[in-house]
């Protein structure tokens, strides 16, 4: 706002100024031209005519002055020749200041003097041996340059050749026609020889000597001020005297005009012409600007964002017109702009997700803003098959023909739409439009064009495959296209928005919901128990004497259990369809508002609001026994069941993580305990738990470090004691805690899925031990690695032992495994199957802890074994025990039967190997022999064994 000024000097001010500087100039140069071009005509005019005037009058002058020197001649001459006479001459003494008659002999003889001339010398003749003129008579003219006050003209009259008179002219006769006729001119009377006679000054005086040589102007200055005449007079004829020069010096004279000089009439009658040009060019430089700077005014206010900037010019010149245009555009800009306006104020609805109801209102009203002409209606179906409408009558009486009642914004709603409705509303495909009379039979046509000539427009506003809503217009008379483009660009715009909508809803379901089974994933599961956990809980319902305000609800994790056998036995497929059913179960089983969820895998979580404990644990008994149900899935019939933890809001948690996590441990707690039950949390699952957690994490670390080392124990034989093989036994070199035994974290390894890593590991590294025994002929027949069941699920233990062998280059037969029975009881066909290959490729199999499983003689029999292990637990007990000397008996017995070699391990005293030997064990181990060592002392305390008993070190070899 601050420029404004500033730019409406720039686009008024500058031009204007520079339009009014254009206009004075090209009045003023041609005005100054003519002023000038007349000033110096009329002055040349006028100062020819004044040089010519001065020239006469020179010239008049000169023959004046003749004139009077003629009479003075005739005077002179007709003077008598005797003295007396003079006096009869009248007016002598007024031509003649001094006369003289003189004698044949050349003397004066009679002389008369006027007063004036009385006191002066008598003038001098300037040539006095001059010769003297012949004839009768004859007057010569001569001046005496000596002035007295000024030169004196001298006439001589002579007779006969005799001087007869002489007289000295006066000079107001002889140069009366200068002093008394131009008194006020400067005047100059040369004679032939150049002195000056006569020098006037113009002031009345006559001036002598040097002054009247100075007193006349050089040639440098007559030119400027001065205008020179001059006439010349030749006297030689008649007076026997040189050329005379009349010069006359006056001052030049401005040309004038009623008093004033010429030139200040023209100058003023210049500066009137060009103020007057000034006057009008600013008169209508005000007029074209005004209007211009009201136009440039309105277009910053346009610019700056003010759609109702209007220009107010009139006129029917160019600028009127442009003033038109310019409010014209000005209108539609607003016009457009308020459409904006009113579809982002829409879209912004729509995204907003504020109802369609007020949405389907908004549209109306603007239409009906924008078409006044025309019924608006706004139908849409929604999902409950009833149609509901939004309109606005241009007419009241229009508005009850089409049942809505009141004019202004009218509402239906409560059409029902039948299949067939529905089906032709949602197809609904392209724009139409409907003449006089034609009125299809559709609820949702409540504005069909009546007979009185109204025609309607139909605009369906389609989103992907179908019409979601329909946009009509009823006009009076078919309309113009461009009435009908308002609505087109509403009808898109909210028919895009409304599918931006529905996208965005679906994708909103899709985050919250899982793709597989349709219920809630972990996302959406989040999202409903916060809003239950935030809710303030239903008084009536709290049982357990919780504080009013808390909402009491119960979570329960579904674990399915062996889920991971059919999706490994059937296929993922397979598993997909366990699932689904699963999910139906759930859902069937859950009461409402029960929200059930899926987290992923076989994990679902039932949320109960309201619920307690014992409505938790009634709730999982009926979902354990739903899913312990067979299913069929293909043509296998399978039976599953389930495992359950629960945790209760508040008691066991107040936000979904606390609750989650606890009910997960429960779940563990539950499986733990066996599958296929359920437990509720309680705390101190929640210490062992974390430890729990805490350790996997570790091991999971541990294993990417390699921070595992194996000790070995060696088995000797019962016979002779000799050392024939090493069982390796793995310790966790941990950190801060040392060297940790197997029991401190094989169990976590299982129950963390790490014990793969785990156990390949081991693998690995007692393989390259036995190879470099081997390539060192430490006497070892083999060493023995502990496997876990869950290494033989995967299926490829045989393959990975196959390539360990192959990659440190160990004989199968320098390996044995040790897996205990529990692989049997789960899963025991690809087990058996597998150790069946390892065997074949000459690996040798032992079953470890014999006697605390629950094998049956049956299943002894098909497993492909080489050696029994007899557990711990039976040796330690030989020495006082006779019950365990039976069983012992009866284990060596049965594996001798099965054709099984038989290991006693744990044994720890002298009596205890006296005893074993007795029934017939080939291989004692324990720490009566040694305790597991590391490779090292393994190896020294082979090689020290061996050279106390004396046998030779042997290659290792069967
Ligand atoms: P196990 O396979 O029964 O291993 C023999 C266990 O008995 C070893 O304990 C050994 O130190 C101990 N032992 C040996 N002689 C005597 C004795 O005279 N008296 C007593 N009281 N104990 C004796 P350790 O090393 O703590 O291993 C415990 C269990 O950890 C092993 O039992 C085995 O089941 C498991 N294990 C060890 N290493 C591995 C392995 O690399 N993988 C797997 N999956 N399990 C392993
Ligand atoms: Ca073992
Ligand atoms: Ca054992």
């Amino acid at each position: 706002m601050q420029l404004l000024p500033h730019a409406r000097k720039l686009a008024g001010g500058r031009l204007a100024r520079r339009l009014f500087a254009l206009f004075v100039l090209a009045a003023l140069l041609p005005v100054a031209v003519s002023d000038w071009v007349s000033t110096r005509a009329v002055s040349d005019v006028a100062e020819a005519l004044h040089q010519r005037s001065q020239d006469r009058s020179t010239r008049m002058v000169s023959r004046a002055v003749f004139d009077r020197l003629v009479t003075a001649h005739d005077l002179l001459l007709s003077m008598p020749a005797s003295e007396s006479l003079p006096q009869t001459a009248p007016g002598l003494g007024t031509v003649f200041r001094r006369i003289s008659l003189h004698a044949a002999d050349g003397s004066t003889r009679w002389t008369l003097a006027t007063p004036a001339a009385a006191g002066q010398p008598e003038a001098q003749w300037d040539r006095p041996g001059e010769r003297v003129p012949a004839g009768p008579a004859a007057v010569r003219l001569r001046a005496d340059p000596r002035p007295a006050p000024q030169p004196r003209l001298v006439m001589q009259a002579y007779r006969e050749g005799q001087l007869h008179w002489r007289a000295e002219l006066e000079p107001l006769h002889v140069w009366g026609p200068i002093t008394v006729d131009f008194p006020d001119a400067r005047w100059r009377v040369r004679d032939a020889r150049g002195r000056t006679l006569l020098a006037h000054d113009g002031a009345g005086e006559m001036l002598a000597g040097t002054a009247a040589a100075t007193a006349w102007p050089d040639s440098g200055e007559t030119d400027d001020r001065l205008r020179m005449a001059r006439a010349q007079l030749p006297l030689a004829g008649l007076l026997g005297s040189g050329q005379w020069t009349f010069e006359k010096a006056a001052v030049r004279e401005d040309v004038r005009w009623m008093g004033a000089p010429l030139a200040h009439w023209l100058g003023g009658l210049a500066t009137l012409t060009v103020l007057a040009a000034a006057l009008v060019a600013h008169w209508r430089i005000r007029q074209l600007f005004e209007p211009l700077e009201a136009l440039a005014e309105g277009t910053r206010r346009l610019a700056a964002g003010d759609s109702q900037a209007r220009v107010a010019v009139s006129g029917a010149d160019e600028i009127g017109a442009l003033a038109g245009s310019f409010n014209h555009m000005a209108g539609r800009i607003d016009h457009q702009l308020s459409a904006l306006r009113a579809m982002a104020a829409i879209d912004h609805d729509i995204l907003s997700g504020v109802a369609l109801e007020r949405i389907a209102e908004q549209v109306v009203r603007q239409l009906a803003d924008w078409l006044p002409e025309a019924d608006v209606l706004l139908s849409w179906c929604g999902g409950d098959d009833v149609l509901h409408s939004c309109g606005a009558a241009a007419r009241p009486e229009a508005s009850s023909a089409a049942g809505a009642g009141a004019a202004g914004l009218l509402r239906l709603s409560g059409v029902r739409m039948h299949q067939a409705q529905r089906c032709a509303f949602a197809t609904l495909e392209q724009d139409s439009h409907l003449a006089a009379g034609t009125a299809p039979q559709q609820p949702w046509l409540p504005l069909a064009a009546a007979d009185d000539g109204s025609y309607v427009s139909l605009l369906p506003l389609r989103a992907p495959g179908r019409t979601q809503a329909l946009l009509a217009l009823r006009w009076p008379q078919a309309p113009v296209e461009d009435r009908l483009r308002p609505a087109r660009e509403l009808r898109d715009r909210l028919a895009v928005a409304l599918a931006a909508r529905a996208r965005e809803e679906e994708l909103l379901h899709r985050a919250l919901h899982d793709s597989l089974t349709g219920l809630a994933n972990r996302d959406g599961l989040s999202r409903q128990l916060e809003n239950w956990l935030q809710a303030p809980a239903d008084a009536s319902k709290n049982t357990d004497g919780m504080q009013a305000s808390e909402p009491l609800l119960a979570l329960l994790v579904v674990d399915l259990d062996h889920f991971k056998d059919i999706n490994d036995s059937l296929g993922h497929a397979a598993g997909d369809q366990v699932l689904r059913i699963c999910a139906e179960r759930l859902l069937a089983c859950a009461p409402p508002p029960a929200v059930v969820a899926r987290l992923g895998g076989d994990e679902f979580v039932l949320l109960l609001p309201g619920a307690g404990a014992d409505e938790a644990l009634r709730l999982g008994a009926r979902l354990l026994e739903q899913l312990k149900r067979p299913l069929r899935v293909g043509e296998h019939d399978c039976v599953l069941g389930a495992s359950i933890g629960t945790a209760l809001a508040p008691l066991h948690g107040r936000t979904p993580l606390e609750l989650l996590r606890r009910a997960d441990i429960a779940l563990y707690a539950a499986k733990r305990e066996g599958r296929a039950c359920q437990s509720i949390f309680a705390e101190a699952m929640d210490q062992a738990a974390f430890q729990r957690l805490q350790l996997q994490g570790e091991l999971r670390r541990a294993i990417e470090q390699q921070e595992f080392v194996l000790h070995y124990q060696p088995r000797v034989r019962a016979d002779n004691g000799e050392v024939v093989s090493v069982e390796a036994l793995v310790r966790w070199q941990h950190p801060q805690r040392g060297l940790l035994p197997p029991g401190a974290f094989i169990e976590q390894a299982e129950a963390g899925g790490l014990i793969n890593a785990l156990g390949t590991l081991v693998l690995d590294a007692a393989c390259r031990q036995a190879a470099a025994w081997q390539q060192q002929g430490l006497g070892l027949h083999r060493v023995s690695v502990n496997v876990s069941p869950q290494q033989l699920q995967s299926g490829k233990l045989p393959e990975q032992v196959r390539r360990l062998l192959a990659h440190h280059g160990l004989p199968a037969s320098a390996l044995e495994l040790e897996v205990t029975e529990s692989l049997l009881v789960q899963d025991g066909d690809s087990a058996r199957q597998q150790l069946a290959t390892l065997r074949e490729m000459g690996v040798c199999i032992a079953l470890d802890d014999f006697g605390t499983g629950y094998s049956s003689m049956a299943m002894l029999r098909q497993l492909p074994i080489d050696v029994m292990k007899i557990d711990r637990a039976f040796v330690s007990d030989l020495d006082s025990d006779d019950g365990a000397l039976a069983i012992a008996r009866a284990i060596v017995s049965l594996a001798s039967t099965l054709g099984l070699r038989v290991v006693a391990e744990g044994v720890e005293t002298e009596g205890q190997a006296v005893q074993l030997r007795r029934l017939g064990c080939q291989e004692l181990q324990g720490y009566l022999y040694s305790r597991p060592l590391p490779a090292a002392a393994l190896q020294a305390h082979v090689l020290a064994a061996q050279s106390r008993s004396g046998s030779p070190v042997a290659l290792a070899a069967d």
